[in-house]
């Protein structure tokens, strides 16, 4: 009995790895191919356009970085070759939570935000990296793809934006406050931490529109949010559009005379503005009342309902006190 002859011979073998470097390289996919050692043993034609290097600068290196990032640092074929899986987390936006098993069968997926450095346009790009092992098991490549989703990113961006903001004023909208005030009601309940609100209604309203007309109503509402969102700094307060000419500020981790004093700036911003206004009874100009309201929360507190209840009858007797003024709620909730 003879020994049986392998499939393919050494040459042929040869031809068929160099037959699938080619095809790599002119797959439509931008891809890259590093060795166990994270040396670039492929770049190919999509990928020099899409990061304007060219094999020849990265192959046989571990420059690759060069093409997404304008410091070193790994790249997810990196943190699949060297094992640091646990570091995608860490260094990028979005991505799978695939367990040790599932990366040996389909690698890892995430995506990011890159610099782009050579091409000089940031992409947002999705990610796959996929080991390939030896018959004895051993890791002996990974091959990472990528495709640029930025049009997409961006669209999704500009929903969720649209989806917060109110149109008008490009505040918060209603939704979002309300989303808010329940995440920050929560927050300050597990962190036995005060949470101020405000209520601002624009004062004689109605007649300003019946005065000056629906439109230049539209637009003294849009310099009132712009004033508002002026004079409060913090990155965790929430301006909103509450509803019609009522807006509200949420402000975490602020006691009744911090608010207080937010609340003497917003007033004091709207009149600066000096809009106009000959049908107010109190001012010749737009003028707001606030209501301000603050709850120090005991670990599963009262509703927020309550504190908005609060911002609001301390609106009203601003408006019964003669309006362009501010009034503290009268117990601290
Ligand atoms: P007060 O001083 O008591 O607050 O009087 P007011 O006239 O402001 O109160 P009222 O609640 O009676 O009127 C609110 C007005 O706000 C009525 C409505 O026409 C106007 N308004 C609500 N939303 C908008 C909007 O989006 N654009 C414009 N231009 N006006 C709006
Ligand atoms: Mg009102
Ligand atoms: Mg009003």
């Amino acid at each position: 009995m003879t020994a049986r002859q392998p499939i393919v011979n050494k040459n042929q073998e040869d031809s068929k790895l160099d037959f699938s470097v080619r095809l790599m390289e002119h797959l439509v996919v931008p891809t890259f191919v590093l060795d166990a050692d994270c040396r670039v043993l492929i770049w190919n034609r999509a990928c020099e356009r899409l990061t304007g290097l060219k094999a020849s600068e990265v192959i046989g290196t571990r420059e690759h970085w060069r093409g997404f990032y304008e410091e070193p640092r790994p790249c997810l074929a990196d943190l699949i070759a060297q094992g640091r899986t646990s570091e995608i987390d860490a260094l990028y936006a979005d991505h799978d939570h695939a367990g040790e098993e599932a990366i040996t069968a389909h690698g890892r997926r995430a995506e990011n935000w890159c610099v782009m450095p050579q091409v000089g346009t940031r992409l947002y790009l999705a990610i796959d990296a996929g080991p390939i092992y030896d018959e004895a098991g051993k890791l002996v490549a990974v091959v990472e793809t990528l495709r640029d989703m930025s049009a997409q990113k961006r669209a999704q961006e500009e929903l969720e934006r649209l989806a917060t903001r109110d149109g008008l004023t490009s505040v918060a909208n209603r939704r979002s406050f309300d989303e808010t005030l329940n995440t920050e009601w929560r927050r300050a309940s597990r962190e036995s931490r005060a949470l101020s609100l405000l209520m601002i209604d624009v004062d004689y309203f109605k007649p300003y529109n019946d005065t000056y007309g629906h439109q230049s109503g539209d637009d003294c509402l849009r310099q009132i949010a712009a004033a508002m969102t002026g004079v409060v700094k913090r990155a965790s307060d929430c301006v909103a559009r509450y509803g019609g000419e009522e807006f509200s500020i949420l402000m975490p981790a602020t006691e009744l005379g911090g608010a207080r004093i937010v609340a003497e700036r917003i007033r004091a911003a709207v009149e600066a503005l000096r809009l106009p206004h000959s049908g107010s009874a109190v001012a010749e100009h737009v003028t707001v009342s606030i209501g301000v309201a603050c709850m120090h929360i005991a670990a599963g507190g009262e509703p927020a309902a309550q504190l908005i209840a609060a911002a609001d009858a301390a609106l009203y007797r601003a408006k019964h006190a003669g309006r362009n003024r501010i009034e503290l709620a009268e117990t601290p909730v």
